[in-house]
């Protein structure tokens, strides 16, 4: 008898792209089958950290039930995790996984399609919450693996520990197997992912190992040529993993990601974030200081609840001086719960477009000089199967997008390209054969 079939979809982070990968894996009862297509069941890994993410579920589901009335819609994530009752109440939406159940998907499938179950399905308590672990394995050569989940920390505007719970990791040995798993795949490229990274602790044979002890161990396994950290927060990022991942690493890339979040002090306090913006400077200095060409990535919010016009002046005049390669920008999104959202001083959307805008061109200045910067260069760049027009595409070791004439052995291959020229997404260039 055929088996059902059965498509995913991620809304959200690499974390969640890891956790579909390794969930989708775990199916055995239906097969996997694209979303864009036919399938009996849907299942869509929500996300929760902006409002405007919920409602890109909404319209998502809205999408699929107009093409496939007669399917079985399975919701699950962050969103699902916080607010089970309001997913399970969006039109189409038959079944509301929790934290944990969304890794026994395989079991509710069947009795879904047989309408003996729906609903919601929390399973475990977050407090609870052991560390399930994931990786994404698409196209063999880039994976999201999954090294943390949760956070302990009091930002006021997060929602992401209400839907993720406690900080927790599972121990240095299981992710070092993991990555050795991957390198027998023929994963070439491994980007460690969780929410808060850089607090990965744990305890063996009666001494704390952290973040600077795990990626130490990483860099060790053979078969894995690039290793990307997704993001580290400015506290956390210590001078040894700057001098390791710069210096005497095999393996990890000269390129970071470093939420700053606001380049001012009075914000930094009202979001009860653990630095000051003199330190997400001095990092980013000091890396700059080691390689003038490694990659810098910066997150900031902009409309924090009370951020005055002078406040937001004070950010874009810190950025404008901070050596950073690219910006990701959030307009501050209210999120349920939070100590923010109970706060006067709310920003206009208007304002929050027109302050997203301004930071946005400031960084497309910023990132095309640095492209301009490594012009005529030569860089190591992993291509990945992303084939358009002729040309395949991958990111460079300082994340830069390029691009080159397509051949038949380039997807999954680390070249050296020459850098010839600016382009809308990077750089086009010329492979460097030898
Ligand atoms: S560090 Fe702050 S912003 Fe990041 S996940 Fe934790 S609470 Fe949220």
């Amino acid at each position: 008898m055929n088996k059902p079939t059965i498509a995913f979809e991620t809304l959200g982070c690499k974390l969640n792209f890891a956790e579909t990968s390794a969930i989708a894996r775990s199916i055995s009862v239906a097969r996997r089958v694209p979303f864009d297509g036919p399938a009996d069941v849907y299942a869509i890994n929500t996300c929760t950290v902006t409002a405007n993410a919920e409602k890109k579920l909404r319209e998502m589901i809205r999408q699929v039930k107009r093409r496939r009335p007669a399917a079985k819609v399975i919701a699950f994530g962050c969103f699902a995790q916080r607010d089970a009752e309001a997913v399970a109440a969006i039109p189409g939406v038959d079944l509301v996984l929790g934290l944990n159940e969304k890794f026994r998907m395989n079991q509710h499938i069947l009795p879904l399609l047989r309408g003996e179950t729906g609903g919601i399905i929390e399973g475990d308590d977050a407090e609870q919450l052991g560390f399930l672990p994931a990786f994404s394995s698409g196209d063999r050569t880039r994976s999201f693996l999954k090294i943390q989940d949760g956070c302990d920390y009091p930002c006021t505007y997060c929602i992401i520990p209400t839907a993720r719970g406690k900080g927790r990791n599972p121990a240095l040995e299981s992710i070092v197997e993991q990555a050795r798993e991957l390198a027998r795949q023929g994963v070439k490229e491994i980007i460690l992912t969780g929410v808060n990274i850089g607090t990965f602790k744990d305890e063996h044979q009666g001494k704390t190992r952290n973040f600077f002890d795990l990626i130490r161990a990483l860099d060790a396994v053979e078969g894995i040529e690039r290793y990307r950290i997704s993001s580290i927060e400015p506290n956390l990022l210590t001078d040894e993993i700057i001098h390791f991942t710069l210096g005497e690493s095999r393996s990890f890339l000269p390129h970071f990601h470093i939420p700053l979040q606001s380049g001012s002090n009075t914000v930094l306090g009202m979001m009860r974030r653990r630095y000051r913006r003199e330190l997400h400077w001095q990092r980013v200095e000091q890396i700059k200081a080691l390689r003038p060409d490694a990659g810098v990535g910066v997150d900031v919010i902009v409309g924090f609840p009370g951020e005055t016009d002078e406040l937001f002046r004070e950010t874009y005049a810190f950025l404008k001086e901070l050596p950073f390669t690219y910006l990701h920008v959030f307009p501050y999104s209210d999120r349920p719960g939070t100590p923010a959202s109970r706060t006067k001083d709310k920003v206009s959307g208007a304002v929050k477009k027109e302050r997203s805008r301004l930071l946005r061109e400031l960084s497309a200045r910023k990132h095309a000089l640095f492209v301009q910067e490594q012009l005529d260069g030569v860089r190591p760049v992993l291509f990945e199967n992303d084939i358009r027009e002729g040309r395949i595409y991958g990111w460079t070791d300082n994340y830069i997008r390029v691009s080159v004439p397509y051949a038949p052995e380039l997807p999954g291959s680390i070249r050296r390209v020459r850098l010839l020229e600016q382009t809308a997404y990077g750089a086009a260039g010329k492979i460097i054969e030898g």
